[in-house]
């Protein structure tokens, strides 16, 4: 094997996005506004809206109410019970400052002389103490509580003087917040941006809009932000997922258009492979299914999706020696530079017998051994490139790349895949591989433009996962039997949760689990997550892949991980934070070598319904397609905690259970208008255009143009 390293990767594929802000249609202009363009929005409130990813004023609009409260105006407390929504008057009696982390207390007494405290916590209280003079009478919403004794209301949504302003809003939207934003504020500048909404030609067909009941796309997004209402919500969620079905139908539509190379192997190099098992029945279908894409002239879109262990490296092993059969050169690029290293040995080490000269490539270092590498591509003699992205710089130039693997899909957007398969004058055949099992109407959501390969057949002899799920005050024990579990020389994961809405404090709460057990155990606990430079993170990985560590503390950047069959114990520390489909991934870590392996899910005592089905399944199953599915259903079923983590749909607006309902509609729509308008030229295409411009799928139009 050939080994180089070349210059300046380790960003991802970041700066490969295409730009096309230049030809959105005008009509768009004024939602492409930045946010800080609005009226009233100073610099004080730049940092929050960014927080919330409000950057533009398009972000604004579609950020829906997380719920509605109807709230009754009452003359006095006697009214009103614990526990329900209102506006009262109050007079201010006193103010008592915070004593330590305790929180800011303001007394208030309304017209019959009921005592109610107002609690403030954090930097609320500043806005409080202005809002609030003592002496005075002020109107304040809120959810009136009991706290022992006492009638409380915390962080109450309004205080104003001038009670018609709030009696006006009995019913009002609740958004989502940031430090710094208050209800009122977000409240006022969606007012701002609904009232300025252009006009936009409809791109839903008028007969599904009447079926269904749907408003127009203004009316829509006014009524979403309103009131609880299914069909305006349903008509927003149905755009977003048009769009992107129409975008990859547009993404499938170009590269069947497209000439590749027909690649024909005569099987002399797959017939001198000496892999020491017999291929799984999927993996000979999968492989079947290539062989018949890559002999087409349009080149091949195919996913192949296979649980963590199915065997997805055999078959793009022999994808990539149909196309050396064929006088051509595949590359396979992996996420990370030590998945890229682990790749390359495991193929040379496989391919070892067949004669072919398997090449690496990443980003670390430059040099004698890097020339030689990028000679040996452009004259043909290293027929196989394994690397991350830097195999796809400008300065890498290849004799005749005819197929390219990519790996963990999932880390790479549409958008950037596209600009990997324009590097060659005829586009190369894809094969992309995804370990996450996702459920069938989401693979149609992420890869509707691709043909899907499934691996639902696990090579035989695989262990089942020893999966037990452990209360938290357990935790002494599970640090003891992970001290007897490095003596007898195995490794292990400790994996704490990662909630996005606190990513400080999740890396604080990692580091602290790590010094804890660094403590006990010594050198030989490692810490990896997010925020770690690439280069002290590939250490870490690199330390426990070569056994030099026996303990990797790491946040979910595990998820898309190192193969370390001697590690065969995981833990994962509030495991009820995690989805289904993310518990099943990382445990996935495990179980990879022939030793029995032990996954403890331990678990906080707020356990919900959903958390605890959830943990039961589980135990239960190791099958990642039947857990992918019921994380669908689950998450369906209306759980707001962990329902929206980072990556898990490409959608902002539709919620799983839209996802699931109004996706096959919304595909089957695509592909109808394609059928009948492919270029998008008819009044109904334009409006589809705008539609994709709007949310930002414009890579799809980009191809139109393109050609
Ligand atoms: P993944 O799909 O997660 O990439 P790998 O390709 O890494 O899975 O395969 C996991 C392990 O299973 C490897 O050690 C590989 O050699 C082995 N393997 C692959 N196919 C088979 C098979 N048909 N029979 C037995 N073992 C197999
Ligand atoms: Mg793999």
């Amino acid at each position: 094997m050939v080994h180089v390293k070349s210059g300046g990767d380790s960003g991802g594929l970041a700066g490969l996005r295409l730009s096309v802000a230049a030809m959105r249609p005008e009509v768009l202009n004024p939602l492409f506004a930045e946010t800080a363009s609005l009226k009233g929005v100073g610099p004080g409130l730049a940092r929050p809206l960014e927080k919330l990813g409000l950057l533009r004023v398009r972000d604004l609009a579609y950020h829906l109410p997380e719920r509605f409260v109807a709230r009754r105006a009452v003359a006095n407390l006697d009214e009103a019970t614990v526990g329900e929504q209102i506006v009262v008057a109050l007079s201010v009696r006193e103010h008592r400052s915070a004593s330590g982390r305790g929180p800011y207390r303001i007394i208030a007494e309304d017209v019959l002389g009921n005592f109610v405290t107002l609690v403030y916590f954090g930097r609320a209280a500043f806005t409080a103490k202005k809002q609030l003079p003592a002496g005075e009478t002020r109107w304040v919403a809120g959810r009136l509580d009991q706290f022992g004794q006492s009638l409380q209301i915390v962080h109450p949504d309004h205080v104003s003087t001038d009670s018609a302003e709030l009696l006006g809003s009995l019913n009002e939207p609740v958004y989502g917040l940031s430090e710094g934003m208050t209800l009122g504020r977000i409240q006022g500048l969606v007012q701002q941006v609904l009232s300025g909404l252009p006009a936009l030609p409809e791109w839903i067909e008028p007969g599904l809009l009447q079926r269904e009941g749907w408003p127009e796309w203004r009316a829509a997004l006014a009524q979403a932000h309103k009131g609880t209402n299914a069909e305006a919500r349903d008509r927003l969620a149905y755009d977003e997922l048009l769009a992107n079905s129409l975008a990859l139908l547009l993404v499938r539509a170009s590269n069947r258009s497209r000439t590749g190379t027909p690649l024909t192997g005569d099987g002399h190099l797959r017939a001198r492979l000496n892999l020491p098992f017999e291929l799984t029945g999927a993996q000979k279908r999968a492989i079947a299914e290539i062989e018949g894409d890559v002999a087409q002239g349009a080149p091949m879109l195919r996913l192949l999706q296979g649980d963590v262990g199915s065997g997805k490296t055999a078959v793009a092993l022999h994808a990539m020696l149909i196309a050396v059969e064929a006088g051509t050169q595949a590359a396979l690029l992996a996420p990370t530079e030590i998945l890229a290293r682990q790749h390359a040995e495991t193929l040379t080490r496989m391919a070892a017998g067949t004669g072919v000269t398997i090449a690496l490539l990443t980003g670390r270092d430059k040099g004698r051994a890097r020339e030689s590498i990028l000679m040996g591509l452009v004259d043909g003699s290293i027929q196989i490139c394994v690397g991350t992205h830097a195999i796809f710089q400008e300065a890498v130039a290849y004799k005749h790349l005819a197929l390219v693997v990519i790996d963990e899909q999932h880390r790479f957007g549409v958008g950037q895949r596209l600009m990997l398969t324009q590097k060659a004058k005829r586009t190369p055949h894809c094969l992309a591989m995804t370990a996450t099992p996702i459920p069938r109407t989401l693979t149609l959501a992420q890869y509707g433009e691709m043909d899907v390969s499934r691996l639902d057949e696990m090579p035989p002899g695989r262990q089942a996962i020893d999966t037990r799920v452990v209360a938290i005050e357990r935790m002494a024990e599970v640090v003891d039997g992970i001290g007897r579990h490095i003596a007898a020389g195995g490794q292990a994961y400790w994996v704490c949760p990662m909630v996005r809405e606190q990513e400080t404090a999740d890396i604080a709460a990692a580091e602290a689990r790590h010094a804890a057990l660094k403590e006990r155990f010594g050198d030989t606990v490692v810490l990896v997550h997010g925020q770690l430079r690439p280069e002290a993170k590939d250490a870490a990985m690199e330390r426990f892949a070569r056994g030099d560590a026996q303990v990797l503390v790491a946040t979910t950047v595990i998820e898309v991980g190192v193969d370390v069959p001697n590690a065969t114990l995981m833990v994962i520390e509030q495991a009820e934070r995690f989805g289904l489909a993310q518990l099943h991934q990382l445990r996935g870590r495990v179980g990879r070598g022939s030793q029995r392996s032990t996954c403890l899910l331990l678990r906080g005592d707020a356990l919900s319904e959903v958390g605890r089905e959830r943990l039961a399944l589980m135990r239960e199953t190791q099958d990642g397609f039947r857990l992918a599915e019921e994380d669908l259903r689950l998450r369906g079923g209306g759980e707001l905690l962990g329902t929206r983590q980072s990556g898990d749909t490409p959608f902002k607006v539709a919620d799983f259970e839209q996802i699931a309902r109004l996706l096959p509609m919304a595909h089957d729509d695509a592909r109808l208008l394609m059928e009948r308008d492919g270029g998008l030229a008819s009044p109904r295409g334009e409006a589809a255009r705008i539609l994709l411009y709007l949310f930002e799928r414009d890579w799809g139009v980009q191809l139109l143009r393109g050609g």
